[in-house]
Parts: C-alpha cells; sequence; structure tokens
C-alpha cells in the first residue's frame, strides 16, 4: 500500500525502527516488531545507516517482515550520498521483489570514515530519480528548526520546496520538543506553496545521555521547560524517564488537538515506551 493514501484518515500514526548493528542477528528485530505490531501503527519505518553508522542488517528484509507477517505498511528509508546510481537501482529491484513501494528519499548523514560519491548531492536529487525509476511513493524529511548545515530556515524550506516538486508526497520531520517551532514551521511552510501532509517527529527523553546524543546530532534545541525536567531529575533516571515520556504524551495530545498530519514516533527499538505511549493517547487516536 502507497503511505500517502494512509493521510485520508487523519492524523496517521507511525513508529520508526532501526536495523540491529552488523554483529547482531536481523532476528533481535522480530521480538520488537511482535510487540508494536499490537500497538496497530499505520506504518512502520525503517532506518538505514542513520547518524553516520554503517548500515546494519537489510532494511528492505525488514520492511518486508512488517508488511507480510504483521500486515502493516512499511517505508524503507534511503540515504543516497554513498550511493551510485547503479547502486540504487539494484537497491529498487530488491525493494520490488520484496514488495516495498515506499522509501523515504534521504541525503543522508555524513560519515566520516566514507567518501561520498558524487552521483546524489542531495535528496532531491534522489527523488527525482526515484520518480523516473518507478512507482514508489516518495516521503522526504524536514526540518522544523532547519536543517543543522542550512544557512537559514527559510533556505532550508526552499530546499525542501524542492523536495515536493520532485515528486516526495509526504513529510516526515526531525525530533523537537518545542510544538511552537513545528506550528510556525508549517505557516512558514504553506506560505512557501508546500501543501504535502507533514508528519510531527517526536522522540521520548528516556535517559540523559540518549537525549544529549540526539540534539548534538540534529541540533534540536530543548525548552526551558524540559531543561528544568531534566535538571531536577539528573540523578534520578527512573523518575527523568517518567517525567520525559509525560512530556512527550504532553506534547502529542498537544499537537493532535491542533489537527496535526500525524505523529511519528521514534521508537528507539522500545515497544514499551511505545505501548506507554499509545496507552495514554487512545482517546486521542483510537486505533
Ligand atoms: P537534504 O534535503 O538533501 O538537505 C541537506 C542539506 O542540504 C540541508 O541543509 C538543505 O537545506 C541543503 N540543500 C538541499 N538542497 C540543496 C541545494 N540544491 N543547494 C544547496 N543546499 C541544499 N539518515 C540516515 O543516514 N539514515 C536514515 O535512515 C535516516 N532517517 C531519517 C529520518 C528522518 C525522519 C529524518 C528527519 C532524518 C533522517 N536521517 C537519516 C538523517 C538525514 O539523512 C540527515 O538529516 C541528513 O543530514 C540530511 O538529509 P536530507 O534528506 O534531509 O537532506
Amino acid at each position: 500500500m502507497k503511505a500517502i493514501k494512509l493521510f485520508e484518515k487523519k492524523p496517521v500514526l507511525s513508529f520508526e525502527v532501526f536495523p540491529p548493528k552488523p554483529n547482531v542477528p536481523i532476528e533481535s528485530i522480530y521480538e520488537t516488531l511482535e510487540a508494536l505490531k499490537d500497538l496497530h501503527p499505520d506504518f512502520i519505518s525503517v532506518t538505514y545507516g542513520a547518524g553516520g553508522s554503517v548500515p546494519g542488517a537489510s532494511t528492505a528484509e525488514i520492511c518486508e517482515t512488517i508488511q507480510n507477517r504483521h500486515g502493516i505498511p512499511s517505508i524503507a528509508h534511503l540515504p543516497c550520498i554513498n550511493e551510485t546510481k547503479e547502486s540504487v537501482l539494484e537497491k529498487l529491484d530488491t525493494f520490488r521483489a520484496k514488495g516495498v513501494t515506499n522509501i523515504l528519499a534521504l541525503r543522508g548523514d555524513r560519515n566520516p570514515a566514507v567518501e561520498p560519491k558524487n552521483d546524489f548531492h542531495y535528496a532531491s536529487d534522489l527523488i527525482a530519480f526515484l520518480r523516473a525509476h518507478g512507482d514508489f511513493d516518495i516521503a522526504a524529511a524536514c526540518y522544523p528548526e532547519g536543517h543543522p548545515e542550512a544557512d537559514s530556515l527559510d533556505s532550508d524550506i526552499a530546499h525542501l520546496k524542492e523536495k515536493v516538486d520532485a515528486g516526495a508526497s509526504h513529510l516526515i520531520s526531525q525530533l523537537f520538543y518545542h510544538n511552537p517551532d513545528f506550528y510556525a514551521f508549517l505557516e512558514k511552510t504553506a506560505q512557501a506553496g508546500i501543501s504535502v501532509p507533514v508528519e510531527a517527529g517526536i522522540m521520548p527523553v528516556t535517559s540523559k545521555k540518549s537525549i544529549e546524543r540526539m540534539v548534538s546530532l540534529c541540533g534540536a534545541s530543548i525548552p526551558k521547560r524540559l531543561a528544568k525536567l531534566m535538571a531536577r531529575y539528573a540523578d534520578d533516571p527512573a523518575s527523568l524517564k517518567a517525567a520525559g515520556l509525560e512530556y512527550a504524551i504532553m506534547q502529542i495530545i498537544e499537537l493532535l488537538e491542533n489537527g496535526v498530519d500525524g505523529i511519528h514516533i521514534y521508537t528507539m527499538n522500545n515497544p514499551d515506551v511505545a505501548r506507554y505511549i499509545m496507552e495514554q493517547i487512545a482517546e486521542d487516536v483510537p486505533r
């Protein structure tokens, strides 16, 4: 099923998982998927070499399992800076063979240990290439606070428009912790002529270390209220996790009240966290 169809019934609720590291058997993700399936997400997306890491077990294989074993639509992430046109065409053949019809087209994070290939410079190059080589539904990433390398939020949104014009049918946002930033971003994208659905990316704070790492990677800002919680529970990991989950639930409920197109939860392969959140928002997004 093409993921864009899911937005006909707003709001869409989706999860993101990542493949196990190369030295871990692929089976380790199956237990996670088994638990996530019971939460009835509209789709599950699967990362590929995220954070500049070496790509792990097959994203396509995991997508196939999500679709065929669990009956849930999936989206395969596909970063392009380290790919050639030939290698992308090979991946598309694999996607077709496994019934994967949805791709999140990305430039990808730079890995200092890997010299980028020069066939694709930006995600928009990949989107145009995918459009010319198949009938995939293509999503793209967006950044409510601007991509860290962008000169300004306005220039980043101008490049986002290029991705939509090239053929991205919906957008999934980078994580953010301050909803007003997301609302302001939606206003700016609308002014720029972007009218495709935009899902809000939510990553619950579950530990001080994980949040610090993510924020340093993606440049998201920490609002005062969250900073206070992190300071208050700096030496109490269990209370920090509980407060972090409540913060994420508050964020999601407010976003839903404001009519967002969808919520994309970065599950970090933790079904317990996803389950707790889904239970708390059940009234707002009946499954
Ligand atoms: P682009 O849209 O190409 O933008 C990258 C930068 O280039 C931006 O600053 C943009 O403003 C600028 N730019 C774009 N076009 C032009 C142009 N024509 N001229 C000049 N500047 C331009 N990474 C992974 O490796 N694997 C994953 O699985 C993965 N999943 C992700 C999922 C989501 C929902 C998100 C939000 C990010 C994900 N990432 C992943 C991270 C992503 O690859 C990085 O953020 C990367 O740095 C940018 O990717 P992009 O597709 O947004 O790039």
